[in-house]
C-alpha cells in the first residue's frame, strides 16, 4: 500500500471496468491510485462471477463427459465419483491466481493500491475508510466511480444464505444440492443450474418470460430450452414464484404457471439468479450531490462517462447498459483514454454477449425479431454444426449459426450462435461488425478445415443461398425449426 495521497486519478472500485481503468491511465502517465474495499483485487468477475462460475461449469462438464459419453468414444469408465472439496479447492485456486495477478499487474504500471471502503468527499477527495477504522484522504483530479453491482434479491424471497441463496452462495456449495430451485433463466441463473444439474442435482428453473435468456434470438433460445430440458433441466416458463415456505432444512415453494397454474415445488435449495443491482452504498453520493436513478440506482452519465458532477466519472455495472465484465473493461480502457485527453470511446452496438451452458450461446448485434421491429430489411443465413466435420469428430453437434445481414449493404447487423464453442467463434462476427463488414467477407474469408468456424462461414454462403455443405430440402430456416421440434 502506498503513502502518497495526492494524484491525478483515483479509481474507486477494482473490479474488470476499475483495474483496467487504472492499468490504462497509468499507462498514459497519470498518477493513479486504486481503492478497493475487499480484500482481493478483481471485483465480482474475478472473485465471485465470471471466473468461478466457468472453472465450475468446466469441471462439472469434464465429470458429465466422463460419466455420460466417455461410453460413446470407447472409453469405458468403472466408477465415476465426485470430490466436491477437490473440484472447489480447485476453482478457488484459479480465482486466487487471477485475483494476486491483478495485484501484480497494477504494481507493475506503478498503480498506488489502498484497502478500504472509499467515499467522495468532494470533486478532488476521497477518503478511504481502513478495517481499523482509521480513515485516509486522497486527493485528485478526476475520480472514476467503478463499484459494480451485487445480486437483486426478489420480494418475499429473501436471502438467508442457506436455504435462500444468491450466485455468490451457488458457487460455494459444500455438498450437491438435493433438489435446486432456480429463480431466473438468463446468464447467470443457466449457467449455476447446468453446473449442480451436470453434478447430480434435481433442478428447476423458474423463469417469468416466455423464453430463456429474455431479448436473445428466439430460435436460440428455444433450442436451448429443449436441449437443456433433455439434459434433466426441468424448465417452467411464464411462470413465478408466489410463496416460498420455510420448514427447517426445505422450503416448499408456490409457482404461479401460465400454462400448468399453481404448482408446488420442495427443494434444498433456492436460488435467486434475477439479476443485479448497481452498488454505490457507502459512497456518499448524495452529499457531493451525484443523482443515482431513483428506479434502477444506475449513476447517470453523459458519453464522456461523467456524472452530473464535473471530473467524477462512473463505468461498469454502476452505469447503464450489458453487465458483463468486457463491456466494464472497454468502458474503464475509454474514461482512461478520455481523461487523458485522447478520444475514448466504446462501441455499444458490437458488445457479444456468452451463455456458457452445454451447448453455449454467444450473441452480438440486432436479433430478427429487432430487426423486424424496426421494419430493416434483412437476410439471413444459417448453417448447424451437425453437418460440420469437426463438430461431428468432436461428438458436438447441436446448435446453429445465424448471420443477419443488411438486405441491401449486406452488412452485418446480427450473428446468433448456439454451440460448441461458440464463446470463441463469436470473436470473428464481432471482429467483421466493429469493421462494418459484409455477409460476403466473412464468407470468402478462408477458414481452416475443420474447424468450428466453418459454420461461421457457411451461415455467411448461405445468407446468399450458396452454402456448399448442407443439402436443405426446405431450407435452412425451416431446418432450423425441425431440428429446434426433434430435440425433445
Ligand atoms: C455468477 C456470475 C457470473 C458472471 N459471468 C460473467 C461472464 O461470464 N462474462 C461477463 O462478461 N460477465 C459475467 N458476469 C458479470 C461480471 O462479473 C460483471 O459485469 C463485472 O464484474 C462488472 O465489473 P465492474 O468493474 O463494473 O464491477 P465489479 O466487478 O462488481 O467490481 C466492483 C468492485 O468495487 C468494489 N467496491 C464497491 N464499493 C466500494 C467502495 N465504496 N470502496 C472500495 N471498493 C468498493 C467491490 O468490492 C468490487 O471489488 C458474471 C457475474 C456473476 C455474478
Amino acid at each position: 500500500m502506498n503513502d502518497d495521497s495526492r494524484f491525478d486519478v483515483v479509481v474507486i472500485g477494482s473490479g474488470p471496468g476499475g483495474y483496467v481503468g487504472a492499468i490504462r491511465a497509468a499507462q498514459l502517465g497519470l498518477r493513479t491510485a486504486i481503492v478497493e474495499k475487499d480484500s482481493t483485487f478483481g471485483g465480482t468477475c474475478l472473485n465471485v462471477g465470471c471466473i468461478p462460475s466457468k472453472a465450475l461449469l468446466d469441471s462439472s462438464h469434464r465429470f458429465m463427459e466422463i460419466s455420460q459419453n466417455a461410453v460413446n468414444h470407447g472409453i469405458v469408465t468403472e466408477h465415476v465419483g465426485l470430490d466436491l472439496a477437490t473440484m472447489m479447492g480447485r476453482k478457488d485456486k484459479i480465482v486466487g491466481t487471477l485475483c494476486s495477478g491483478v495485484g501484480a499487474l497494477l504494481k507493475a504500471n506503478k498503480v498506488a493500491t489502498f484497502e478500504g471502503e472509499g467515499s467522495v468527499l468532494s470533486a478532488g477527495e476521497v477518503a478511504v475508510k481502513q478495517e481499523s477504522g482509521d480513515t485516509q484522504v486522497l486527493t485528485t483530479d478526476n475520480i472514476i466511480l467503478a463499484t459494480g453491482s451485487v445480486p437483486a434479491s426478489l420480494g418475499d424471497l429473501a436471502f438467508d444464505h442457506e436455504l435462500v441463496v444468491d450466485s455468490t452462495d451457488a458457487l460455494c456449495f459444500e455438498t450437491v444440492p438435493d433438489k435446486l430451485i432456480v429463480v431466473g433463466g438468463g446468464a447467470v441463473g443457466l449457467e449455476l443450474a447446468s453446473v449442480w444439474s451436470r453434478l447430480g442435482a434435481e433442478v428447476t428453473v423458474v423463469e417469468l418470460m416466455d423464453q430463456l435468456i429474455p431479448g436473445c434470438d428466439s430460435q436460440v433460445s428455444r433450442l436451448l430450452e429443449r436441449v437443456l430440458s433433455k439434459q434433466g433441466i426441468k424448465i417452467l416458463l411464464e411462470s413465478s414464484v408466489t410463496q416460498c415456505d420455510q420448514n427447517r432444512d426445505i422450503a416448499t415453494v408456490t409457482v404461479e404457471c401460465r400454462k400448468n397454474g399453481k404448482i408446488e415445488l420442495i427443494a434444498d435449495k433456492v436460488l435467486v439468479a434475477v439479476g443485479r443491482r448497481p452498488f454505490t452504498l457507502g459512497l456518499g453520493l448524495e452529499d457531493v450531490g451525484i443523482a443515482t436513478d431513483p428506479k434502477s440506482g444506475f449513476i447517470p452519465v453523459d458519453e464522456r462517462f461523467m456524472t452530473n458532477v464535473g471530473r467524477i466519472y462512473a463505468i461498469g455495472d454502476v452505469i447503464t447498459g450489458p453487465m458483463l465484465a468486457h463491456k466494464a473493461q472497454a468502458e474503464g480502457i475509454a474514461v482512461a483514454e478520455i481523461i487523458a485527453g485522447k478520444s475514448g470511446q466504446v462501441n455499444y452496438n458490437t458488445i457479444p454477449a456468452i451463455v456458457y451452458t452445454e451447448p453455449e450461446v454467444a450473441v452480438v448485434g440486432k436479433t430478427q425479431e429487432q430487426l423486424e421491429q424496426e421494419n430493416t430489411e434483412y437476410k439471413s443465413g444459417i448453417f448447424h454444426f451437425k453437418h460440420n466435420g469437426r463438430a461431428l469428430a468432436a461428438g458436438s453437434t447441436e446448435g446453429f449459426v445465424k448471420i443477419l445481414a443488411d438486405k441491401n449493404t449486406d452488412r452485418v447487423l446480427g450473428v446468433h450462435m448456439i454451440g460448441p464453442w461458440v464463446s470463441d467463434l463469436i470473436a470473428e462476427a464481432v471482429t467483421v461488425m466493429e469493421f462494418g463488414g459484409s455477409a460476403e467477407d466473412i464468407a470468402l474469408t478462408v477458414h481452416s478445415h475443420p474447424t468450428l468456424s466453418e459454420v461461421v462461414m457457411e451461415a455467411a454462403m448461405d445468407s446468399d443461398n450458396r452454402s456448399i455443405h448442407s443439402v436443405p430440402k426446405k431450407g435452412l430456416i425451416q431446418e432450423t425449426e425441425d431440428r429446434i421440434q426433434e430435440t425433445e
